[in-house]
């Protein structure tokens, strides 16, 4: 087991600044670089003071009439799923969808991947981010690698899934009801292949697994350490990249098949503690992705791995979170300190 380095760079912006009667101004930057990938975020202590504008706290009243409105167009609402989802093949899935409770699994009706599902979650059209409750994110796991498990036997050569997640039109969804995505391809994705190439030479380096040591290494920093929960092990991200990051490895489960019980519980089950603590953050929209090795896999260099972030809050005219410096430059900017964040996000574990 290695121990994980955490680099940090500083910098000094320094100008005449009208709002300090024209004084000259210096502001510290610190870049901070992700231990594996070298992906860049930045934090700058000023920004602090313009977290409501680049943030702003969601619009309540806004966000309620978007949801009465799109409710009756709904086509997942009040049963209408029973007609109006697509269904899977009897090759893939005989019975077409996967149910359980009130989670369903359907395939979507414009596909990015060779398999691209879609997980209905519960009925209610619309939840605050205290509402998505522990037992119907467990069901939503079990469906999804009920149907990883699946496509795999029928087509192995499909070993690349992520399990994903958009919440609300800041966060790049087109239907407002609550619902994850699986995808699953014959190929890695830009970021999957990217984590599996850098851990697979972490591992030839080190002889260690890179997930595992940055957890072990998490675990005992503290500052970043959110806690073990059943299967899963969580912590802020050092350098993320989104808002609000935070991280969960499951050290028992390189890939998806290997999930059990525990696995499930204990994603389902922070997943659910951290979007409680970002509702009390005022946050009302989310993204996450859920990696895990190809299925098929032996290679002891990899373990299940979910980013999950914050994104712009519903407001109306809202202006986008990423512009050039995340979407085309590929680094992000630090609203609340990891070390910070995690202090907060703690009170729900
Ligand atoms: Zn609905």
């Amino acid at each position: 087991m290695a121990e994980i380095h955490f680099e940090r760079w500083q910098q000094v912006a320094r100008f005449h600044n009208p709002l300090k009667a024209g004084e000259l101004d210096e502001q510290e930057i610190e870049v901070r670089l992700d231990p594996l990938t070298g992906h860049q975020s930045i934090f700058n202590s000023a920004l602090a003071d313009k977290t409501a504008i680049l943030f702003p706290p969601t619009d309540e009243e806004y966000l309620e009439k978007r949801a009465e409105e799109t409710k009756a167009q709904c086509f997942l609402c009040d049963g209408k799923w029973r007609q109006m989802t697509p269904r899977y093949s009897g090759k893939v899935l005989p019975e077409g969808r996967l149910i359980k409770n009130d989670v369903v699994l359907f395939p979507n009706l414009f596909p990015l991947a060779a398999y691209h599902a879609v997980v209905m979650l519960g009925s209610r059209h619309y939840l605050h981010l205290n509402d998505f409750a522990a037992s119907m994110l467990k069901d939503a796991f079990a469906v999804s690698l009920e149907f990883i498990r699946r496509c795999h036997e029928c087509d192995p050569d499909t070993v690349h899934f992520t399990i994903n997640a958009n919440y609300l039109f800041p966060a790049g969804s087109s239907v407002l009801h609550p619902h994850l995505q699986v995808l699953g391809a014959p190929f890695p994705g830009t970021q999957e292949r990217s984590l599996l190439k850098k851990s697979r030479r972490y591992f030839e380096e080190h002889g260690s697994c890179y997930w595992l040591d940055l957890a072990a290494t998490e675990k005992r920093l503290q500052e970043r350490w959110l806690g073990d929960l059943e299967g899963s092990s969580w912590f802020t991200a050092y350098a993320p990249m989104g808002v609000n990051e935070v991280n969960a490895i499951t050290p028992s489960a390189r890939h998806f098949l290997e999930w059990s019980d525990a696995e499930i519980s204990g994603i389902a089950e922070g997943i659910a503690r951290t979007l409680t603590a970002y509702f009390g953050l005022g946050f009302s929209t989310f993204n996450f992705s859920c990696f895990s090795a190809p299925i098929n896999g032996e290679g002891p260099e990899f373990r299940s791995f979910l980013r999950l972030i914050n994104r712009q809050n519903a407001v109306p005219h809202y202006r986008a979170d990423d512009y050039y410096f995340q979407k085309l430059l590929g680094n992000e900017i630090i609203i609340y300190t990891p070390e910070h964040l995690a202090s907060v996000i703690t009170e729900e574990f």
